[in-house]
């Protein structure tokens, strides 16, 4: 049967490392793509990395009730189109949602049945050293980042599971444990 999990994580805690190497082991899984109404980066493709749509298009699909969840950030809107992961489960796939955890939870509130996996830091300290290192962000970023990362952490308490990434080898070791479970 397949199954549906829910991976988050805040950035710099390097859970796009760990989901892609996860799927270059597992290509029996498959990654949902979800809505954005951000722009399109160097590099990116639409519908493969995201359906990049119009604020219009993106309210029309609010609209017509098409988000199994939906969320914005920094003016961006961000969501899941239920049609995307029922088509996928009922073609008997396993499906990841990389998605915040505001919107993992509501997902878990819909389906019950799925699993979700938070992929935490080993310490905030080790997080705001990581972050410091990519010297790419003022202070002022840096702490608004930490803020939202600390309320993360607080939603994970209800997550199924929390996987500490530590090294990505032990972080992907630590998922394929869960989703042999
Ligand atoms: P980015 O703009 O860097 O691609 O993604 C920013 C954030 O949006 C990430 O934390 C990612 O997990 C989240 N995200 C991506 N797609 C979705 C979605 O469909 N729903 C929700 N709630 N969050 C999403």
């Amino acid at each position: 049967m397949s199954k549906l999990f829910v991976i988050s994580g805040s950035s710099g805690v390097g859970k796009g490392t760990v989901i892609k190497e996860f799927l270059n082991k597992h290509p029996e899984f498959k990654l949902s793509i979800s809505c954005t109404t951000r722009g399109m980066r160097e590099g990116e493709v639409d519908g493969i990395n995201y359906f990049f749509l119009s604020k219009d298009e993106f309210k029309k699909c609010i609209e017509n009730n098409e988000f199994l969840e939906w969320a914005e950030f920094s003016e961006n809107c961000y969501g899941t189109k239920k049609e995307f992961v029922e088509k996928c489960l009922s073609r008997g796939e396993n499906l990841i949602l990389e998605i915040d955890t505001k919107g993992a939870l509501n997902v878990k509130r819909l389906m019950p049945e799925a699993i979700l996996i938070f992929i935490a830091p080993p310490s905030i300290e080790e997080l705001e050293t990581r972050l410091r290192g990519r010297h790419t962000e003022t202070e002022e970023a840096i702490q608004k980042r930490l803020a939202s990362i600390k309320l993360e952490i607080e939603n994970s308490k209800h997550y199924d599971f929390v996987v500490i990434n530590d090294t990505v080898e032990n972080a992907v070791n630590r998922i394929e444990n869960i989703v042999n479970l």
